[in-house]
């Protein structure tokens, strides 16, 4: 393997000096805001010189996707707005909008963290990259782009939708890596297969990003499009956009760049940190965010930390897989379920495909939770009810809910060009209903 051009080396004996370093840095940034400095100086700091370790972290107030908002349109900047050269604002997974300020060197702090996925995707500059996923205001596209470019790839700018363009460009550029969300990718391998053009396409690699989705779903799609490997890659707007880590070839979950921002796992109720290891809310303060520096930013991704050295050999820390957000949690009955908990009892049952949708309704007072599960596409229909009865006996066991299954078609629940949206909850009128 020759010598890493992107990638970082972050040994433990020097990360912490270096992430104290940049927290310091951040806490110096803050205090140019007022809403910052505000709730920096309610807990007795002034200045980056007052946190003397990193344990010292757990002292700086949190911020939250609230405080984003109410600095309509330009939140927690902490540079001039001359210093500005780009925004960005998110797809709104939950509620309104928010928007991101960018300086120059933000800008290029990016496309670096989007070329070290590359990177560590085993992508050479010979490589050829196609972007599904969507441009403008989002990140995604501009994220994939820069990095690619940045990276030295051929860069194919389609965004998202226009299947008929997209296989057009796989086949006649002969791309060889394709960046998408996992719901775009499927809809892609589902026309790949409808129209029998995997033997024409030269890809080899997929980059999914920006939702949840199953190791068996990123299985599914390797196995049907013939591909060497695909590659869960997570990000935020917040924290500049997609690209703050990828999984390697080897290990379990996601390498992260612990130069550029801190990880810290809480539980989100109590907001204490939970020992290493344990499941529960990312936490993320930017050690080199110039713009909008985040300070303990909630982002209610639900992982954890992964202590133990990667199987690769690399010295850049990990953590889990995002396995959802801890507000699509919903309370069933009591009973707290997160959609990645679901997915994680599909896994077990080869019959059933990856993708699911759940339907909450509301009668006489009870709550009922049905799951539509799409058949994998070699499991004969006939035995659906046994199938069901399977999987609901499963989650009853693992998450304690009575859940009613009901097998589809494969290929019949509603696609996205986007993110898919696996809950629909109709439990309230829609004057009751939240949000
Ligand atoms: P946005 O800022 O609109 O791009 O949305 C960022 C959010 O999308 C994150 O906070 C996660 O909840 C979700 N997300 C992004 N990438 C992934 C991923 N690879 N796996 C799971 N969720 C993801
Ligand atoms: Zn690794």
């Amino acid at each position: 393997m020759s010598a890493p051009r992107f990638l970082p080396h972050l040994p433990e004996e020097t990360l912490a000096a270096r992430q104290l370093a940049g927290v310091r840095r951040t806490v110096d940034q803050a205090m140019r805001n007022p809403v910052y400095r505000a709730r920096l100086a309610a807990v007795g700091i002034t200045s980056g010189a007052d946190i003397a370790s990193l344990d010292d972290v757990r002292r700086l107030p949190f911020t939250d996707v609230t405080d984003l908002r109410d600095g309509y349109p330009l939140p927690l900047l902490c540079v001039p707005e001359r210093d500005v050269v780009r925004v960005h604002a998110s797809s709104g997974t939950t509620g309104k909008r928010k928007i991101l300020a960018y300086t120059r060197k933000d800008v290029e702090t990016f496309a670096l963290q989007m070329a070290r996925c590359y990177e560590l995707a085993g992508l050479t500059p010979e490589d050829r990259v196609q972007v599904a996923v969507g441009y403008g205001l989002w990140t995604a596209g501009a994220g994939f782009q820069l990095g690619s470019e940045l990276f030295g790839a051929l860069t194919v700018p389609v965004g998202p939708g226009n299947l008929d363009m997209q296989l057009q460009l796989l086949m006649d550029l002969k791309v060889t890596c394709l960046g998408a969300t996992a719901s775009m990718a499927l809809l892609l391998a589902e026309e790949v297969e409808r129209h029998g053009l995997r033997d024409r396409l030269a890809l080899r690699k997929v980059i999914f990003g920006a939702e949840p989705h199953s190791l068996k779903m990123r299985r599914a799609f390797t196995e049907k499009l013939g591909l060497e490997a695909a590659y869960d890659i997570a990000g935020m707007t917040e924290m500049y956009g997609p690209g703050t880590g990828l999984n390697c070839e080897v290990g379990e979950g996601i390498h992260y760049w612990a130069d550029l921002f801190l990880v810290e796992i809480i539980d989100p109720a109590t907001l204490q940190p939970l020992p290493a290891g344990e499941v529960g809310e990312m936490v993320v303060t930017s050690l080199c965010k110039e713009a909008v520096p985040l300070v303990r930013y909630r982002t209610h991704d639900l992982t954890r930390l992964i202590p133990e050295p990667c199987p690769c050999g690399r010295a850049i820390p990990r953590h889990g897989h995002i396995r959802g957000r801890s507000d699509d949690m919903v309370i069933f009955r009591g009973v707290n379920i997160y959609p990645g908990q679901i997915a994680d009892v599909l896994h077990a049952f080869p019959e059933a495909g990856g993708e699911y949708h759940i339907e909450l309704t509301r009668s006489q007072g009870l709550d009922h939770m049905l799951l539509h599960v799409e058949r994998a596409t070699a499991a004969p229909a006939d035995l659906d009810a046994d199938l069901a009865r399977r999987i609901s006996d499963e989650l009853h066991r693992r998450i304690m809910a009575r859940i009613d299954v009901r097998l589809a078609s494969p290929g019949s629940l509603p696609r996205t060009f986007s993110k898919a949206k696996r809950v629909t909850d109709l439990r309230l009128e829609d004057g009751e209903r939240a949000g």
